[in-house]
């Protein structure tokens, strides 16, 4: 598991899975919807010199519509579109 990166298909068994915490949205949400958002690029820093659009796979609550926290992991979503931080209970 330690060399694993994203990306890699994930070789471990059922039993581990079923033992693993559910990941839940900061609203406490545990279903989630895949979804694309689009980044635009400047001609600037666009590698083809045109402005272009970036699509990036976000996964969003059912809950709350916001992309959860654990699920940001490039910190390319944006703070608005964010879950709110934790309620408490
Ligand atoms: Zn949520």
């Amino acid at each position: 598991m330690a060399d694993w990166k994203p990306g890699d298909p994930m070789r471990i068994s059922l039993d581990v899975v079923k033992d693993a915490k559910v990941v839940k949205c900061n609203c406490g949400g545990a279903f989630f919807t895949e979804k694309l958002m689009f980044k635009k690029l400047s001609a600037l820093i666009s590698p083809t010199g045109k402005e272009e659009l970036y699509p990036m796979q976000v996964m969003v609550c059912d809950s709350c519509g916001k992309v959860p926290r654990d699920m940001n992991p490039y910190d390319m979503v944006d703070e608005e579109y964010l879950a709110k931080k934790k309620i408490s209970k």
